[in-house]
């Protein structure tokens, strides 16, 4: 579940003008940080939420936090497995703010970023998956990671979105958000609270990721 925080519209043209030097600066510097799609190593994690912040919290299962952080943790190690270098935006139940989030990744100099939530509804009969990115140079990553993950059985397909979500807005790279399913809706609970499905959901993320990059970085490393 994720909240929009937008900021203030501009209430004049040299607002505007600022608004567009400051994307003009953003794009130069990811065109000087040079985004290589077959060569990135790096992958930012992102865990939703965290500390004070639960996220989607119905009664009778673990709050969207605790769910976040089991798969970014799962996926730390699956990338680290295959030769990438995984950076996580908290490893542990401590609230990080959006712009820390943003900031991790955008110190970065060639990466992609993935955020981690879980979904919530008062329709409880709403299941399925939904991933979303903001900007066009995302769009790659996010439909593929999306069509990995649909290839859990039972998985149902809520679509890729575009959506102004902060940690996606306001990075500098390829970055992504995974509604990992809805919380709200009993069995798709019930499926998420199963290691089984934590791990597939981990799995299904990381080769969506290799797809995207082209191959695993410890493929090239270990047959040199
Ligand atoms: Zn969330």
């Amino acid at each position: 579940m994720v909240k929009l925080a937008f900021g203030k519209g501009p209430k004049h043209r040299c607002g505007l003008l600022l608004i567009l030097l400051a994307w003009a600066a953003l794009l130069s510097g990811c065109v000087q940080r040079g985004i290589e799609r077959s060569t990135f190593r790096t992958v930012v994690i992102d865990p939703g939420h965290g500390g004070h912040d639960a996220g989607a919290n119905p009664r009778g299962v673990s709050p969207e936090k605790f769910w976040t952080l089991q798969v970014g943790l799962r996926l730390q190690k699956r990338l680290a497995q295959g030769g990438f270098y995984p950076v996580l935006t908290r490893t542990s139940d401590i609230f990080i703010p959006l712009d820390t989030r943003v900031g991790i990744c955008n110190r970065q100099t060639n990466t992609i970023f993935v955020s981690i939530h879980f979904n919530a509804t008062r329709k409880r009969d709403i299941r399925g998956i939904e991933t979303y990115y903001s900007t066009a140079r995302s769009a790659d990553l996010a439909k593929l990671v999306h069509s990995s993950i649909l290839r859990i059985p039972g998985a149902a397909d809520r679509r890729v979105h575009t959506a102004a979500f902060h940690v996606i807005r306001k990075n500098a790279f390829p970055a992504i958000l995974v509604e990992g399913g809805f919380l709200t809706n009993s069995a798709e609970a019930k499926r998420i609270a199963s290691p089984a499905y934590l791990d597939a959901l981990t799995e299904r993320i990381y080769q969506g990721i290799v797809t995207y990059r082209g191959s695993e970085p410890g493929a090239t490393s270990t047959a040199q």
